[in-house]
């Protein structure tokens, strides 16, 4: 028996109640009764990519720099949602931008990973995305995103598959049309 108030029962709550029917035989117990409400806040925040603007994120953080050697930050953690299972994915994103009279706070590149991975996602459209979003804010000489994840999809109903890794990638100016720089890149994300 809970004692606690059941409190407004949004429309996410009853979804997830329906769902909860339909897999499980005793959907009323004692262990479920909170899930609708714990449910949509962990996925709330799973999706709270949706409202941030990449634009915002590093846009407070640029500085002026007269550099125009790369600037790599390696292993950030990506956790996200696959849109065709909503099954999470998770894995690292390394994240590569050749300065054009600009620099912004390393934090920031990976708060920009994350304003895109907190969302339903593929993991081709989020490497995009990053690229992009970056490309578009900091107009650098060059951008490159790579992104390798292993699938809770693939992995919880293959057979041999628990090992797969998915690695993508987005190369933008410099990193795509200067070979040197395409493979200093993919040399420094491959190297330990
Ligand atoms: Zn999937």
């Amino acid at each position: 028996m809970s004692s606690r108030e059941p409190g407004p029962v949004t429309p996410f709550q009853t979804a997830v109640r329906t769902l909860l029917g339909e897999l499980d035989p005793e959907p009323g117990r004692e262990g479920l009764l909170d899930t609708p409400r714990r449910v949509e806040k962990a996925f709330r925040f799973y999706c709270d990519g949706y409202h941030k603007d990449p634009k915002k994120v590093i846009g407070d953080a640029l500085f002026e720099a007269e550099t125009d050697e790369m600037v790599l930050v390696k292993d950030i953690e990506i956790y996200s949602l696959c849109e065709h299972h909503l099954a999470p994915f998770f894995g690292k994103a390394h994240v590569a931008y050749i300065p054009s009279g600009k620099i912004v706070g390393l934090s920031k590149l990976a708060r920009v990973v994350d304003v895109f991975a907190r969302r339903l996602q593929v993991q081709e459209r989020l490497t995009m995305q990053v690229a992009h979003a970056i490309q578009d804010v900091l107009q650098p000489r060059g951008v490159g995103v790579v992104i390798e994840a292993q699938h809770l999809c693939m992995m919880m109903r293959g057979v041999e598959k628990q090992n797969s890794r998915t690695v993508t990638s987005c190369l933008l100016g410099l990193f795509r049309k200067d070979e040197r720089t395409r493979t200093e890149f993919l040399q420094l994300v491959r190297g330990g």
